[in-house]
């Protein structure tokens, strides 16, 4: 049906046809289907799987989501609680009373080459928050028996837990990798006999998550700052742990970096690279290594990514006034050799 007016029509004419119009569209919505709200359906309370993936050259990154947990302020060292409460509401950071929610994520670096993990998160280690790298990698289109090598940042029962299930290598095909210092001081039953009482379980979770890797021969330690396989370079970043180790992947001129637990709290440790944290086995040093590197980052603008940076934790590292900030990386298609 057309309806339509010369433009010489009249205004009754018009008014006419106005209301001809309104008595038809009430006439045609008597006839839809009425919409009620119990058929609205129930929000799905489904997240999107946790993985993201980018290109690097002519490599794949994908990061992992293992979960999130709670950490307490009280663990930051060096500046006061309410400062830390004013950067947290700076970054619109939510803090509850449990703490502020931090991510722990792993990387997944396809060379066409090699299948490298870069931890493996925490498994059952820290409760069920945590323990959902294995299903990401799936949904990321992988397999564990598809992983050829592991590399380890530190052997911190949220990195390193999730390598073993039930006394099994979780990755059967895949060689780990750890620094000399770093086994040395987790793997070292002498030390770990000296060790205070309250720190014997990341004693305890360290040896457990190698012990079925080192029984295969399929543990390598490696002096901090070799060559681990073609384009990918250790990167000594002890402080944390006495033997914590960044991975720096390089292929045509991009470089990522994978900085383990060099922040811990985005809203305050970039901008005050001198907090550190609780968890830190030697907190000076550990300051000492995260301003180092901070500058480094920002001044060679590689890629960074982190293992308690918001998922998925890449991005970059800029200078600002007092310190740093931090850029996450945009959603973005796949782009091969870019
Ligand atoms: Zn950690």
């Amino acid at each position: 049906m057309q309806v339509s007016l010369r433009p010489d029509a009249s205004p009754s004419a018009r008014r006419v046809l106005s209301i001809a119009i309104l008595a038809a569209a009430a006439a045609f919505s008597s006839v839809l289907p009425t919409v009620s709200a119990a058929e609205v359906p129930a929000q799905s309370m489904k997240q999107v799987p946790g993985y993201y993936a980018m290109a690097l050259g002519d490599f794949q990154v994908t990061a992992l989501y293992d979960g999130a947990i709670s950490l307490t302020t009280a663990l930051l060292k060096g500046v006061s609680d309410s400062d830390t409460q004013a950067m947290l509401a700076d970054m619109f950071v939510p803090l509850t009373k449990d703490g502020v929610q931090t991510a722990v994520n792993g990387y997944l670096i396809n060379t066409g080459k090699d299948l490298i993990l870069v931890d493996a998160g925490a498994a059952a280690c820290f409760g069920p928050t945590l323990g959902g790298l294995g299903d990401n990698l799936k949904s990321a289109g992988y397999e564990a028996t598809q992983v050829t090598k592991v590399f380890v940042t530190h052997l911190h029962g949220d990195h390193a837990c999730g390598m073993t299930a039930d006394g099994k290598r979780v990755f059967p095909n895949a060689t780990v990798y750890v620094s000399k210092d770093e086994a040395g001081y987790w793997l070292n039953k002498e030390t770990a006999a000296k060790a205070p009482k309250e720190a014997q379980p990341f004693f305890q979770a360290a040896q457990q998550a190698v012990a079925p890797y080192e029984q295969a021969g399929k543990l390598k330690q490696f002096a901090p700052g070799d060559t681990l396989a073609e384009g990918v370079a250790s990167v000594p970043l002890v402080g944390h742990t006495p033997g914590h180790e960044g991975y720096m992947f390089s292929s045509k001129g991009q470089q990522l970096l994978v900085w383990g637990d060099i922040v811990h709290s985005h809203a305050v440790q970039f901008a005050r690279p001198d907090v550190s944290i609780d968890f830190d086995t030697d907190q000076k040093q550990a300051i000492a290594t995260r301003k180092e590197l901070l500058a480094r980052a920002a001044k060679e603008k590689f890629w960074i990514a982190g293992a308690h940076l918001p998922f998925p934790g890449i991005g970059h590292v800029a200078e600002q006034k007092d310190g740093y900030r931090w850029i996450p990386s945009e959603y973005s298609p796949l782009v091969k050799g870019e």
